[in-house]
């Protein structure tokens, strides 16, 4: 049975599928650039917020893909900064070329867009894992990482955590949590430790802390 904050995600995600149809229909065809504009905002005061909680893209990933129950590394070469960046930078010249001399008319670029970011999600999941696509490779997730690094609301370790892992185990993003923990530990555990940018903030990691040291940390915290 799934947690309430996961059945909030769930609502929120599917209330963002919702408004993606609307606003198709009421001719607003450029609504996933909207969401692209959204997505970078909230990464300036919450980090990735809005991968874990609206992308419909994240939706197919988590909900859809993640019943294949693949569980393969993805080869090192796909998880170095030179590569996601590098990505990131072709992906969104790419763009920026098509919009201004596409040979075709730009009511379709959106779809475009769409349909090439499902299919690189669909290929990274089908050799990899579920999210491996938002966990390395999407360039709005690596802009939004990027972004986010000094966001003031960030997630973390703090104060209480005994290293038992529960958090590794959960999040579905690689792993993101177990370099805070290693590092809380190394540091014996003074203040606080933040994860690293590619959290999506799914808070998958605090629903699973038997300690409740998972919390808001940097500048936000209470
Ligand atoms: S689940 Fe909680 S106690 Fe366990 S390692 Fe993670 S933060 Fe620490
Ligand atoms: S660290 Fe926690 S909040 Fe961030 S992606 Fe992993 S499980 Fe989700």
């Amino acid at each position: 049975m799934s947690s309430i904050i996961d059945r909030i995600r769930l609502g929120m995600q599917i209330f963002m599928i919702i408004l993606a149809g609307i606003l198709f229909f009421v001719g607003v065809v450029q609504f996933n650039i909207l969401f692209v504009i959204a997505a970078l905002v909230l990464a300036l005061i919450f980090g990735r917020l809005f991968c874990g909680w609206l992308c419909p893209l994240g939706f197919y990933t988590e909900r859809i893909l993640g019943k294949l129950k693949r569980d393969k590394e993805l080869p090192e070469v796909f998880k170095s900064k030179a590569f996601r960046f590098g990505f990131a930078m072709i992906f969104i010249t790419a763009l920026i070329l098509l919009w201004l001399f596409s040979p075709i008319d730009r009511f379709w670029i959106p779809f475009i867009i769409m349909g090439a970011m499902f299919i690189f999600a669909t290929t990274f999941a089908l050799f990899s894992f579920d999210k491996a696509w938002c966990a390395y490779t999407c360039p709005w997730g690596v802009l939004s990482g990027i972004l986010g690094k000094k966001a003031p609301y960030n997630l973390g370790i703090k104060e209480d955590c005994v290293g038992c892992e529960l958090c590794v185990e959960a999040c579905p993003i690689d792993g993101v949590p177990k370099d805070a923990v290693k590092n809380f530990h190394q540091k014996e555990k003074e203040g606080y430790e933040e994860f690293e940018t590619r959290c999506i903030r799914c808070l998958k990691c605090y629903e699973k802390c038997p300690q409740d040291a998972i919390g808001v940390v940097g500048s936000g915290e209470d």
